[in-house]
């Protein structure tokens, strides 16, 4: 191993199955609004085990359209997390409705049923759950606040949850998304589960201009968007679902490294991993996010790997703390404890289904040499 080799954050798989397909559609002359786009909707509702699925062109207008589907309209209150990434609040004031933020289990990371209960108010029309880095969200536990939910799954392909469900078939709106670094990758896009046709129906009308299935090019009955997935991205689509449970159980396989490599340093700095499952929930793993100990500067500790060949990022940050949220909702430091301090000691390391048991130890070996200085 050359010792210049820089381990990348993420990397997708892609071989000549895609290349294949994608020259397929090129050669066919149909590039959008063919048959690859249902073709692709069928196979991801069947690995899901949902009874339907929309493609739309990003995980973020997935959720626009599944909230707005859920009902939510101008003045409405939506309960999400701030641990997440920023689409899943914005997709909430793209309605001009109002992202309430609760704060998190500590352990799960994701939004706290009871601080959930306690932010729902008498204008909350819907809740947005996230399955971060991959680990199901207590969907069950907020079912019982009987309010519609739209589940941010956009990390969590392969995730299950204790009743052997998996994430995005519990009967909800939820969001797939398929950006490069994702477990299924189509470049750019996104796809919604959905539990009936009826649903279906009406989003994929918004994705295509608000233009019914059985209308002609001349009447709109609804408002609608240009949020449509083309053929090239579901053929690409297609051939990542044939080596999906190929690449979980890579991704799964690196976790595995990790915690092997990084238990010393569990033991001796405090450092924190990737909760392990529990309860009958199992993570779809995306991201190993690491928690540093409260002592240490986040930056040093990336500008440090960095020079030993390793790429890491701060992963989290806290949505309300972003300037637009301050700025437009008032947000303020302290609002949400646990949010803060995880947001703020959370680090990235490389993670993909390629990585080789070498590069995990590399990165092991670094992070140990640069939590030992002191
Ligand atoms: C990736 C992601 C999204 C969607 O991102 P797009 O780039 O729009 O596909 C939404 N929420 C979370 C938590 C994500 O990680």
């Amino acid at each position: 191993m050359s010792a210049l080799e820089e381990i990348p954050l993420a990397q997708p798989v892609l071989g000549p199955e895609e290349e294949e397909l994608v020259l397929d559609v090129l050669r066919s002359g149909q590039l959008s609004l063919g048959p690859r786009v249902p073709a692709f909707e069928e196979a991801f509702a069947a690995f899901l085990g949902a009874p339907c699925a929309s493609a739309v062109s990003s995980g973020t207008a997935g959720l626009h359209l599944a909230l707005r589907s859920a009902g939510v309209r101008d003045g409405d209150e939506v309960v999400t997390s701030p641990f997440s990434f920023v689409a899943s609040a914005n997709v909430i004031a793209y309605e001009r409705a109002r992202p309430v933020f609760a704060d998190i289990d500590p352990v799960t990371l994701n939004l706290d049923p009871a601080a959930a209960a306690a932010a729902v108010s008498e204008r909350t029309t819907a809740l947005l759950p996230v399955h971060i880095f991959g680990y199901p969200a207590d969907v069950p536990a907020l079912e019982r606040l009987g309010l519609p939910i739209v589940e941010d799954a956009c990390e969590a392909l392969g995730a299950v949850h204790a009743d052997g469900t998996r994430v995005g078939a519990r009967g909800h709106a939820a969001v797939f998304g398929f950006y490069a670094n994702k477990q299924l990758t189509t470049g750019e896009g996104g796809m919604i589960a959905l539990p009936d046709t009826a649903a279906k129906a009406g989003i994929d009308a918004e994705r295509n201009q608000g233009r019914a299935p059985d209308m002609g090019w001349l009447d709109h009955d609804r408002l609608g968007f240009n949020y449509r997935l083309t053929d090239l991205q579901a053929a690409i689509g297609l051939a990542q679902l044939d080596r999906l449970e190929g690449m979980l159980g890579a991704r799964a396989r690196v976790a595995g490294w990790y915690r092997d490599a990084l238990a010393p340093l569990v033991a001796e700095h405090g450092l924190a991993l990737p909760c392990e499952d529990a309860g009958g929930n199992r993570r779809g793993w995306f991201v190993f996010v690491v928690q540093l100990p409260r002592d240490r500067d986040r930056d040093d500790v990336i500008r440090a790997l960095r020079q030993l060949g390793v790429q890491s990022k701060p992963y989290l940050p806290a949505i309300h703390l972003m300037s637009y949220y301050r700025e437009a909702y008032g947000h303020r430091p302290g609002e949400f404890p646990v949010c803060e301090d995880v947001a703020a000691r959370s680090v990235a390391l490389p993670f993909f289904p390629a990585m080789r048991a070498d590069q995990v130890e590399q990165v092991g070996l670094a992070l140990a040499r640069v939590l030992d200085r002191r």
